[in-house]
């Protein structure tokens, strides 16, 4: 039998995702990783950005994933990642996250004013996790 990936997405606040698939591509620290099946071990932390996903149950379909930092781990075909927050395209709130990103760009602004590094940092943090979502979201 073909083998295949089984991808598990989890968060604090319970399983985001749980399919099979053909491939995932996840932007770690480092860059992108592509995982195909019989991928060697690997644990790495995940940057704030999309994820992809091959589906096997779907023809050529695709889901992306909004994930918030966190970690995958790789091992005997099996994705888990752990994230802060994760979201599917299609659980995007696009209005909730651009409020959030005009709230950080203010932020920003502010922090920048003030010359307050810390606030510049959570408020940049903020930015990215918006813009994520906005980018994800499209892929509907
Ligand atoms: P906000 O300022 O809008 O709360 P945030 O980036 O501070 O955004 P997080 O702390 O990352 O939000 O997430 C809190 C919870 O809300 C998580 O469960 C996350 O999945 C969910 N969430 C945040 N923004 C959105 C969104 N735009 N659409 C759907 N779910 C969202």
């Amino acid at each position: 039998m073909t083998r295949h990936l089984t991808v598990n997405i989890v968060t604090p606040n319970g399983v985001v995702y749980e399919h099979h698939a053909h491939m995932v591509v996840a932007k770690t620290l480092d860059g992108d990783l592509g995982i195909l099946p019989r991928h060697a071990p690997i644990i790495a932390p995940l940057a704030i950005d999309e994820v992809r996903i091959k589906r096997i149950d779907s023809d050529d379909h695709v889901d992306w994933i909004a994930i918030n930092g966190g970690v995958i781990e790789v091992r005997d075909d099996i994705v888990t990642i752990i994230a802060d927050s994760a979201e599917r395209e299609r659980d995007i709130d696009v209005s909730r996250a651009e409020r959030a990103k005009n709230r950080a760009e203010e932020l920003i602004r502010e922090a920048k004013s003030h010359a307050d590094v810390d606030e510049l940092r959570r408020a940049t943090v903020a930015l990215h996790r918006a813009i994520n979502r906005i980018n994800v979201s499209k892929h509907q």
